[in-house]
């Protein structure tokens, strides 16, 4: 089977939606050394979001943490997190594709959000399914969506949820093939997504390899990052493949080791099937939660899957009150608020640095935490 890891991934799905993913597939290995479509990617990921973003050594935080930290600053793109470089790639694919109206999925609404400002950028109809519940729940997200001109659907079947968004959606895309590309916002779901995503994510442990090499002579001993479906974190690690580089994985870890409520399919859950492809489920028993939204979701990358099989980069799951020290921690020692999902990646820095193994950390700092100020000051009296 085409885009398999190892037996992970794969095409787990119903017959009506083969010829539509094939001829993704089959579109996307055309487009990719295409030097157009190249050409149109660059010059929108450097006018558009702000690439290159900068790597930034983080002196007051490695002093405290014990390790050299460098955060790869995803937070200063456009929108505020890495999600418009897979956005762009995938709007200018169906661009070049010759298709005018983009579909996707949104639980928290970010996902959402960067699918609408490419269907703006780029002139094509944009709807987003979102469940009736996370409408309610994230209604200055459905206004920005609305507001770049975007459709928002709201999802009523099943529990109204992001799994019930991501059936709508895949129904609209198999009925409506010739003009519609799903624009899938994580390396999740059938072939060929998982490895084009990791392909438009690239971008992120490509400079951040040249810069740390630049600035420091030489590799960082781990790369570390977030990991909800696990785009980000896959972008990192790829760039460092083939390097003596360990790889770090922070899932959310919800209220702790013990607890039947958390989102780490890797650290702590099974094989399954989900969405379109064979990866690593959170057991039926457990209840999917974290802190941060981005980090909530029940299955996970199948590159992941496999590079945890083989033992290529280990997982933890960060429970909340890890990842609120070291979101507060980033405010008070850098100036720098980071994204609640970011906050993981740094906490799982924090413990990597006390166990004193590492010298030097590569964080990716996937977002920024404005969106996440109304959850924080609930949490944080500050006087
Ligand atoms: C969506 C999101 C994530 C989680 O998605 P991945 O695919 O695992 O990268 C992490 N951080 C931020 C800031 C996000 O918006």
């Amino acid at each position: 089977m085409s885009g398999t890891f190892d037996g992970y991934g794969g095409r787990h799905v119903p017959d009506p939606l083969e010829a539509p993913l094939e001829q993704l597939a089959a579109t996307y290995d055309d487009l990719r050394d295409d030097d157009d479509f190249r050409a149109d990617l660059d010059l929108f990921l450097r006018d558009f979001a702000g690439r290159p973003t900068p790597l930034y050594y983080a002196e007051r935080l490695s002093a405290e943490y014990g390790a050299e930290i460098y955060l790869k600053r995803e937070d200063l793109l456009h929108g505020g997190a890495h999600k418009i470089n897979n956005a762009l790639g995938q709007g200018l694919l169906a661009h070049h594709a010759g298709k005018d109206r983009l579909i996707a999925e949104t639980g928290a609404g970010q996902h959402g959000t960067a699918t609408a400002m490419v269907g703006a950028l780029l002139g094509l109809d944009t709807e987003i399914y979102m469940g009736e519940k996370d409408i309610e729940r994230q209604k200055m997200n459905v206004f920005r969506m609305r507001l770049m001109g975007a459709e928002v659907n709201e999802v009523t079947r099943g529990d109204a949820g992001l799994a019930d968004a991501v059936d709508a959606a895949l129904e609209d895309f198999a009925a409506n093939v010739e003009d519609t590309h799903y624009l899938v916002g994580s390396v999740v779901g059938p072939d060929p997504f998982p490895r084009m995503v990791r392909d438009f994510q690239r971008v992120i442990g490509d400079e951040a390899r040249e810069q740390f090499r630049e600035r420091t002579g030489g590799l960082p001993d781990a790369a570390v990052a977030c990991v909800g479906g696990g785009s980000n974190a896959m972008g990192l690690f790829d760039a460092f493949r083939d390097d003596d580089v360990e790889f770090h994985g922070a899932e959310g870890g919800g209220e702790g080791a013990a607890s039947k409520r958390h989102a780490a399919p890797l650290a702590a859950g099974e094989d399954g099937v989900i969405h379109g492809m064979k990866t690593r489920v959170i057991d039926d028993d457990v209840e999917v939660h974290s802190v941060s939204a981005g980090l909530d979701y029940p299955g996970v990358g199948p590159e992941h899957a496999m590079f945890r099989a083989v033992g290529r980069a280990e997982y933890t799951g960060i429970p909340d009150d890890e990842a609120l020290a070291a979101f507060r921690d980033l405010a008070e020692y850098e100036g720098i608020i980071p994204a609640l999902e970011s906050s993981h990646g740094l906490a799982l820095a924090k413990r990597l640095a006390e166990a004193g193994e590492h010298d030097t950390l590569l964080v990716n700092l996937s977002g920024r935490g404005d969106k996440d100020m109304e959850q924080a000051a609930e949490r944080f009296d500050l006087g």
